[in-house]
């Protein structure tokens, strides 16, 4: 095959990753964009076993290798995504996302090692770069996917004088890329890889849970900018097209999540050392709550004229997306006015409640954003929490220093009545207190969520 050719099919799986994108970006045609994803990685990898570049390694040389590695990745890779739990898909894009990063490092270190003196300065920088960022980016996503499968602490890591430890390892790390660009050889950039696997854990070890999915969004992003590099090392176009996308998308979302949580960056990855001890009541304090039945709960439901239903998490830890359109579709046919209001942090993942609520065929036209619902609280007769905490809690805007301080949320407190359907008192994932809970307008329904849906529904009908 020419080169033309390999690029010009190269160009068309360019083509196929932008259009993936643009469909990804509404829940009515995601499926299709990341089939049409799909389709462009599959031409990318497919299209290289016909195309020998003069003079490189890759990739007709090594068959039985690649094939192998190929073998190896979908005997671990295919199975994994298939069993993966809804609400563990964030640690599964954090692994991923670590490999691919480790792997182009190692590309690039074997391609520099491979090209020996005939390295240009340019292609010198880039590897050294590619090693930086990927590194970090693997060693970095293995500490999230810790974090967030609880195999470690979810809390932040802080250590006497972090940020000064940080911020030598940052400078080592550069110091001997210098090193590597201008003594060139192997030893230099074995120490480099070493320092950059080093930062990557450094890096996270501060950032707390409920952070983790914004530095596993920036991690995403450095994945994508080393990839890109790593195009420039091979000399291969559709590398760096996609690198580049990825790179981009990665970082709009990350400053589009890190808004959403109402914080800044630097505050997301160093905010641990400066933040002060919170005022907020330690979880677990005993004290009196109203709890009431399904029957009440149907009752209040029975007489509202506007209802919100909030979910989050625990909606879909419960798997309780098709009981809760069961309940929305009761309520509506009884002439209730009911709308979902959805969080942009709401469950585990960005997009998560609507990619639950969509499983379950809701009409996209009853979901509304936080700015939309916010200002129709104060009009609503109910607001029916299901498996939310954080997101609703008013702790978010009146407790300085508490994890969740500055990030938006929805206003439930404002509608005339509450409910929450939870399991216990336990907090949520940023492991604070909800004053909401002991609010005199609100109302517990203790149980697993589809379990408790399931009666109230049965008691809607019956009244
Ligand atoms: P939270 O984690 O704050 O609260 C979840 C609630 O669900 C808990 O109160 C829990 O209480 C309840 N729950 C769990 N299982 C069930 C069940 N089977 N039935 C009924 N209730 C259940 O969730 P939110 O959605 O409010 O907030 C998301 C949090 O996650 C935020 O802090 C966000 O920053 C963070 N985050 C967000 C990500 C994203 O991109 N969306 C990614 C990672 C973290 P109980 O145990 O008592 O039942």
């Amino acid at each position: 095959m020419s080169r033309t050719v390999y690029d010009l099919i190269g160009l068309a799986a360019g083509i196929a990753f932008i259009l993936a994108l643009k469909g990804l970006s509404h829940p009515k045609t995601a499926r299709r964009g990341n089939l049409i994803g799909a389709f462009g990685a599959g031409l990318a990898t497919l299209v290289v076993f016909f195309y020998s570049n003069e003079g490189s390694s890759l990739p007709l040389n090594n068959l039985g290798w690649i094939l192998g590695a190929i073998a190896v990745g979908l005997i671990i890779g295919v199975p994994a995504a298939r069993k993966v739990q809804m609400t563990q898909m964030p640690q599964l894009v954090a692994l991923f996302n670590g490999v691919g990063g480790g792997a182009a490092a190692l590309v690039a270190i074997v391609e520099y090692l491979n090209l020996g003196d005939q390295a240009t300065t340019a292609v010198v920088i880039f590897t050294v770069f590619t090693v930086i960022v990927g590194c970090v980016s693997f060693s970095g996503s293995i500490i999230t996917f810790m974090k967030l499968q609880e195999l470690m602490t979810t809390r932040p890591v802080i250590f006497p004088a972090g940020r000064f430890i940080i911020a030598a390892t940052l400078i080592s790390v550069l110091g001997v890329g210098g090193w590597v660009v201008t003594a060139l050889g192997t030893t230099p950039l074995l120490i480099l890889a070493a320092l950059s696997l080093l930062f990557g854990v450094l890096f996270v070890l501060p950032v707390g849970g409920a952070d983790v999915p914004i530095v596993i969004s920036l991690l995403n992003a450095f994945t994508g900018l080393t990839v890109a590099a790593s195009g420039y090392v091979l000399d291969s176009t559709l590398l760096i097209i996609a690198g580049t996308l990825v790179g981009a998308s990665g970082t709009i979302l990350t400053r589009l999540m890190a808004e959403a949580m109402g914080r800044s960056l630097f505050g997301t990855l160093f905010g641990a050392f400066t933040a002060k001890p919170q005022d907020v009541a330690a979880a677990g304090e005993e004290r009196p709550v109203r709890s009431g039945s399904p029957d009440d709960v149907a009752i209040l439901l029975n007489y509202a004229r506007r209802v919100v239903i909030v979910p989050g998490f625990g909606l879909a830890v419960a798997q309780a997306q098709h009981t809760v359109r069961e309940l929305a579709d009761l309520m509506i046919s009884k002439g209730i006015d009911v709308a979902y209001g959805i969080h942009p942090v709401a469950g585990r993942m960005p997009g998560h409640m609507n990619v639950l609520l969509a499983e379950a065929n809701v009409p996209y036209d009853q979901l509304a954003e936080m700015d939309e619902v916010n200002p129709t609280f104060g009009q609503t007769d109910v607001a029916i929490v299901i498996g939310a905490n954080d997101v609703v809690n008013p702790a978010a805007q009146t407790t300085p220093g508490c994890p969740i301080y500055g990030m938006p949320i929805l206003e439930v407190n404002h509608a005339a009545n509450i409910i929450f359907l939870k399991r216990s008192m336990r907090p949520g994932f940023a492991g604070i207190e909800n004053e909401l809970l002991y609010d005199p307008k609100t109302m517990l329904l203790f149980g697993d969520a589809k379990a408790s849906l399931t009666k109230v529904v049965s008691a809607l009908k019956a009244l």
